[in-house]
């Protein structure tokens, strides 16, 4: 197993006090390893689910050639690109119900969408330009052969790939599984992530507030992130800022679960006595990263009880433990579940609002997109202090400002990304 050191010292240029969010996730990607463990679950429970496996396909899909349209099938020799055709119409076939016989020069035979090709035929014909005259048919000029003709196998191929394993089961997934005859899928086994807050300030819900005390909304936010990313979940309650019910704490959170995120406890006036418990229970860094809201920053690989688990410590700040989770933590447990996919796009949108921005950090500003006068457009939701959560709930996306970004003026383009999607 490779140590913290080691996928630290793979990454150029790296200062633990002045981190890139780039870096960061260099470092956490080459530290994390998905997890092996895989079920067999029916399809429909596989909804949202990491396909283990790739699914090959046992059919061609369709199994036949069938016709697109309503309409006649004939055969393309048959029909004359500068004049109609008059062909006899010698029987019908429906979807599931094929016309058994052969159709020869001069015949035709009546189609519905997906009814099977007949026999001798490559060409369908629509209805509505036809002319019927008792048992023959007018086809006019113009047709090509092949057309309104679906080919066996065009949507899916025998012996194919039809999906690769890595990808997260969406409602299309399944029903092409479902067009293939399969009803079983090999998924990756759930992540189990544990979390807690730290803080002696914190209240749980319920109970009444003493003067500076805050009630834990962290462990909310984060039982949200974590569920709606398909964890199973793990919820340690609140901890006291004291090293022995930490340490206690993480190494019960090790034996339990494949990662373990906490809140609170690495920003510089904590960070020490929590480094030195963490130099007993495991590997673990501690990170001011170049970014806002969010700078402090712990990652790493914990013990308990003969087990090991990764370790996200993010900061207190209830807007910070949001955006930390969503641009590191998110990455890595999809990884770690198994996925092939976990960028997220950047989409352009044009700023109502000026932002002050220092080059040598990217920001996380909460934006509220919204299409006017036909173009996509942002503007910021207020106050955008990292205690203020209000700003999560009210913003539709993050206004995304690069590291080497400077300020912007209202009316220039920024990069956003839709909070939709994230999790
Ligand atoms: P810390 O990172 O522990 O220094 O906390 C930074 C700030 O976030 C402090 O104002 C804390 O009161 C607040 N905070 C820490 N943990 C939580 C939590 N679980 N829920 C709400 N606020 C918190
Ligand atoms: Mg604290």
């Amino acid at each position: 197993m490779k140590s913290l050191q080691d996928a630290i010292s793979c990454v150029s240029g790296y200062d633990p006090d002045a981190l890139p969010v780039a870096k960061a996730n260099e470092v956490i990607r080459s530290f994390v390893k998905p997890v092996s463990g895989v079920e067999k679950l029916p399809v429909r429970a596989a909804l949202g689910r990491v396909l283990a496996k790739d699914i090959v396909s046992p059919i061609d899909v369709p199994s036949h050639d069938n016709s697109a349209m309503d309409g006649y099938a004939v055969r393309g020799t048959d029909l004359n690109a500068n004049a109609p055709v008059t062909l006899a119409e010698i029987g019908a076939a429906l979807a599931g119900r094929e016309f058994r016989g052969a159709v020869g020069p001069g015949q035709c035979v009546r189609v519905m969408t997906g009814a099977v090709m007949p026999r001798g035929t490559d060409t369908v014909v629509i209805q509505e330009i036809a002319k019927v005259e008792g048992t023959r048919v007018v086809l006019p000029a113009g047709q090509e052969t092949g057309q309104n003709r679906r080919l066996a196998g065009e949507d899916l191929k025998k012996g194919k790939a039809a999906l690769a394993a890595g990808r997260l089961l969406r409602p299309a997934d399944l029903g092409l599984v479902a067009s293939l005859g399969i009803g079983e899928v090999s998924v990756r086994r759930k992540l189990k992530v544990a979390f807690f807050s730290t803080g002696d300030e914190l209240v749980s819900v319920g109970k009444k507030l003493k003067a500076g005390e805050v009630y834990d909304s962290n462990r909310y936010t984060l039982w949200g992130m974590l569920s709606r990313l398909g964890c199973e979940v793990v919820d340690l309650g609140v901890v006291r800022d004291d090293p022995k019910k930490l340490e206690a704490a993480f190494r019960k959170a090790a034996a339990v679960a494949d990662a373990v995120v906490t809140s609170g406890g690495v920003s510089v006036g904590e960070a020490d006595f929590t480094k030195q418990m963490m130099a007993k229970v495991g590997e673990v860094a501690f990170w001011k990263i170049a970014m806002r809201p969010g700078r402090p920053m712990a990652f790493g690989r914990i013990r308990g009880r003969g087990r090991s688990a990764y370790l996200f410590g993010l900061p207190g700040n209830p807007v910070a433990v949001m955006v930390t989770f969503y641009h590191f933590v998110r990455g890595a447990l999809l990884y770690m579940m198994g996925r092939s996919d976990t960028a997220l796009p950047l989409l352009r949108a044009k700023s109502e609002t000026a932002m002050r921005k220092k080059p040598g950090r990217t920001e996380y500003q909460r934006g509220i997109l919204e299409l006017k006068n036909g173009e996509w457009t942002v503007r910021l939701t207020g106050a955008q202090g990292s205690g203020i959560l209000r700003s999560m709930s009210e913003a539709n996306c993050f206004v995304v400002l690069g590291h080497e970004q400077g300020s912007v003026n209202a009316g220039d383009y920024v990069d956003v990304m839709v909070m939709d999607g994230l999790v």
